[in-house]
């Protein structure tokens, strides 16, 4: 199987095309041509002759890389036309699946890490699902093109500006692929959405956290918490039996200290689990000495879990209990519910979920 030319970071773009005798310029072309929104001037046509052959002798179908996207499998979108969900096949077959997101002028695309899942949460529909396989560098960046090429389709001034990994999968369990990607996607030269305005969310895998921590990474980190103490987590999450919360909150802490950064703590509630006004005191005090934001979200219901969303005063008194005890709290909005596009309903099968009345 020939690679994708989306595999490559600018500098082994560099390399090649250095190797083949092309100068530093054909690169920045090159590199704007895949990536940049408003592609080069004059299109191919454009593009020095040299780097012409070149692409005309190494990209393509059956040739040494391959300039492919994903077929798209199918599209979807919310009543309100506000979110879109894409199902993209890979080219192994895998279905993954991609969702864009507008709000006011504000477009953000969720993108997909995995095929499947390995951490096993027991309330999300990717979770049930196992895992398949991790995605590839290109693999994660080709999402991206796609949802920008539909942004621009129906906006055509609007800018995708926001990117959140929270699509299917586990970022920092495919961290390698996921850390090249980002920085092919936030390239200035290129796709250019801001390091700031990009975010990973993990639920928790500690030797992730501690590399962004480590290497400062410029991104901003969620963190999917959703149990205050170790039995109430376990319980909904099995990875905290490898990362346990201690570990888990040590790790954070460590990051919000070294980094200067806030992190944002993703809370799934669920009645009689996790939305108690004792499990919000907890969860402040766990919290404390730790530059955080709690974000609320409502249980999206899935096919292979039985619990049900707090009702809302039960939510409303956690968020205030949580106030009170001074930590920032917001509800995540509900978005895409009735395409299966909300948190935790991606599976890559195009499912049908009956409205959810809010
Ligand atoms: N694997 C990463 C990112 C993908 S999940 C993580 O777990 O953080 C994105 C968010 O959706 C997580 O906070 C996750 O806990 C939440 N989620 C999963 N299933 C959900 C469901 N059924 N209802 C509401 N939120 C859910
Ligand atoms: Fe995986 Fe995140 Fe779903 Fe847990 S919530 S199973 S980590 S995608």
């Amino acid at each position: 199987m020939s690679r994708s030319i989306y595999d490559l970071s600018y500098r082994e773009l560099e390399a090649l095309l250095s190797e083949a005798g092309l100068s530093v310029p054909s690169t920045r072309d090159l590199w704007r041509m895949l990536y940049h929104p408003k592609g080069v001037k004059g299109g191919l046509t454009g593009l020095p002759p040299s780097l012409r052959a070149w692409m005309h002798d190494t990209l393509g179908e059956g040739k040494a890389f391959e300039l492919n996207s994903p077929e798209v499998v199918d599209e979807v979108h919310s009543e309100d036309g506000q979110t879109r969900k894409f199902l993209l096949k890979l080219q192994d077959g895998q279905v993954i699946e991609t969702v864009l997101m507008g709000y006011r002028n504000r477009h953000t695309v969720c993108v997909s890490s995995q095929a499947g899942c390995a951490m096993g949460c027991v309330f999300c529909a990717t979770g049930q699902m196992g895992f398949s396989r991790h995605l590839r560098c290109g693999e994660i960046v080709a999402q991206v093109l796609h949802a920008r090429k539909v942004l621009h389709r129906y906006a055509p001034e609007a800018r995708l500006r926001n990117l959140v990994m929270m699509g299917m999968g586990e970022p920092l369990h495919n961290i390698d692929a996921v850390l090249k990607a980002l920085d092919i996607i936030s390239d200035e030269r290129g796709i250019g959405i801001g390091p700031s305005k990009i975010t990973i969310s993990t639920v928790g895998v500690v030797p992730g956290i501690e590399r962004l921590t480590n290497e400062r990474l410029p991104y901003g980190l969620a963190v999917s918490l959703h149990g205050s103490c170790e039995e109430e987590r376990a319980a909904l999450v099995p990875i905290s039996k490898r990362w346990p919360l201690d570990l888990l909150i040590e790790a954070c802490r460590d990051y919000t200290q070294q980094t200067g950064k806030r992190i944002f703590f993703e809370w799934t509630l669920i009645s009689g689990q996790n939305d108690s006004p004792d499990t919000a005191r907890r969860l402040a005090a766990l919290l404390d000495g730790i530059e955080a934001h709690v974000n609320l979200i409502p249980l999206n219901p899935t096919q292979g879990y039985t619990g049900s969303s707090s009702p809302t005063d039960a939510g409303r008194e956690f968020q205030a209990i949580l106030r009170e005890l001074g930590i920032p709290c917001t509800f995540r909005q509900y978005r895409g519910i009735d395409v299966a596009a909300g948190c935790g309903m991606l599976k890559g099968v195009n499912a049908c979920i009956p409205k959810y009345s809010a």
